[in-house]
């Protein structure tokens, strides 16, 4: 008789591929195969049987938590009526229709359209796409290079991986490529005057992004891409008057701004955009994750008003945009989405994410407050973050190969919730569902905490 759990452990290691994994190890057995099984509200459920509290909803995606019978329920009867018609040369159905008018009423007021993706990658591909575009209706070919900053995430391909500011993601992959640049992150815990204000390092960034801006020419910039918070990056929220300064030196030298709010967008943050919460004017907002929870792959490049009147009136002279995708406003997808979106407010997610969040953050740092390896806890609406370092004085790192990020989100597994151990530096991320409830933020903290004691005393 086949043994199925031994045989899908096998299986696995002989022939998936895993994102984000170590080969070897994995390939060796070194590190396990957890096959996830079943979810509920903030729980998920292994094949084994463990429940565990998701505190990162999967990818901070599964922002209106598991086992939502209303999505499903909605995939399942798109697939019946019909399961796919692609979206090219005007074609669309009532689901991707109604989806992309829900959008623009939830975006921020100067937005107009919505071209639909599959993931944050290739809506952040879109994007670049677009941007060039622009700039060549408007007879300004130099105009080309994007700025990125260090940290960002804006995905994993070609240019979307070089536009990413993270070495693992550059490292052994000849990334990154021209036309993109990086600058200075909005890291206040790690400015190196430590005499700044908030306010004097946002001037401070904004002058080092000046400063890049003349080294290479204004007349070859054509936009800046940021998320309103850092999030894979070390969830990083901007310090004051950040995005205020940034957007002034873009205005100076007519540079687009991207909100690349794959993570933000619909209610993370407690507001539906980031863009909203920071005082942000994109030109183009990236959307994915939240869109539709996660229950089916979806993305899109929102274009603002005077983007699209560009656009619009390039058309007349270019003809069709030769860019599309074969699952671009993918029914079964845009069926989720519509459904998700309308869970999100009958649930009361936004303001959940508001009120639930002040209070898990305010509890994350009362529970860790004086430990002498806990550099900072830090985030906004439903994100957080602990920051670990040797010593909380001086900041200092420790030790990379003590890998203490990773070991007290191992021990947090180990008490049964979900954190993530962030790719760079020794940081744990938060970020539950938006359904959070109180008692189990509380769950939460009092996990950490006890995972933090287990690990640093
Ligand atoms: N942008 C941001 C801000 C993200 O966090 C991510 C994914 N974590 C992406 C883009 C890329 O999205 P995807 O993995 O769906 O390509």
């Amino acid at each position: 008789m086949l043994d199925r759990d031994n045989d899908l452990t096998a299986w696995d290691r002989d022939h998936f591929f895993h994102p984000s994994t170590h080969m070897g190890a994995h390939a060796r057995g070194d590190t396990p195969t957890r096959v996830m099984a079943g979810g509920e509200g903030v729980f998920i459920t292994d094949k084994a049987g463990k429940r565990s509290l998701d505190a990162f909803a999967g990818l901070y995606c599964v922002n209106v938590g598991y086992g939502r019978t209303e999505i499903a329920e909605a995939i399942s009867k798109q697939a019946h009526e019909l399961a796919y018609y692609h979206a090219y040369v005007g074609h669309g159905t009532e689901a991707s229709i109604t989806l992309a008018q829900m959008i623009i009423e939830r975006a921020p007021a100067h937005m107009s359209r919505v071209y639909f993706g599959l993931s944050g990658s290739d809506a952040n591909e879109t994007n670049i796409k677009l941007i060039w575009y622009y700039n060549n209706i408007l007879g300004r070919p130099e105009k080309k290079k994007i700025i990125s900053r260090w940290r960002g995430y804006h995905g994993s391909g070609v240019m979307t991986g070089s536009l990413t500011g993270l070495a693992l993601f550059h490292a052994h992959f000849d990334l990154p490529r021209a036309p993109i640049l990086h600058t200075e992150a909005p890291y206040y815990f790690r400015r190196e005057d430590r005499g700044q204000t908030e306010e004097q390092f946002s001037a401070h960034c904004a002058a080092r992004l000046e400063e890049m801006i003349l080294a290479v020419g204004p007349d070859t910039i054509a936009a800046f891409i940021g998320e309103p918070i850092l999030g894979t990056g070390g969830i990083v929220p901007p310090p004051a008057g950040y995005w205020a300064a940034i957007q002034a030196v873009l205005k100076k030298y007519d540079i687009l701004l991207v909100a690349d709010e794959v993570v933000t967008g619909f209610g993370r943050l407690g507001t539906m955009f980031g863009s909203d919460h920071y005082g942000m004017e994109p030109d183009l907002i990236t959307i994915a994750k939240g869109l539709t929870s996660a229950y089916a792959p979806l993305s899109g490049s929102i274009v603002s008003d005077r983007m699209w009147q560009v656009l619009v009136q390039g058309s007349d002279e270019f003809g069709p945009i030769g860019h599309g995708w074969t699952y671009s406003a993918h029914p079964i997808c845009a069926a989720a989405g519509v459904a998700n979106l309308k869970l999100i407010d009958e649930l009361g997610l936004v303001a959940n994410a508001r009120s639930t969040g002040a209070m898990f953050r305010a509890g994350l740092a009362e529970a860790l407050a004086g430990h002498r390896n806990v550099g900072e806890v830090r985030g906004d609406g439903l994100m957080a973050a602990v920051e670990f370092v040797e010593d909380k004085d001086d900041r200092r790192f420790f030790d990379p190969a003590r890998k203490i990020g990773p070991a007290v989100s191992a021990a947090l597994l180990e008490r049964g919730v979900i954190g993530r151990a962030m790719p760079q530096g020794d940081i744990l991320g938060f970020a539950p569902p938006l359904c959070l409830t109180e008692a189990e933020a509380e769950t939460v903290i009092a996990a950490t905490a006890s995972a933090v004691k287990a690990v640093l005393g």
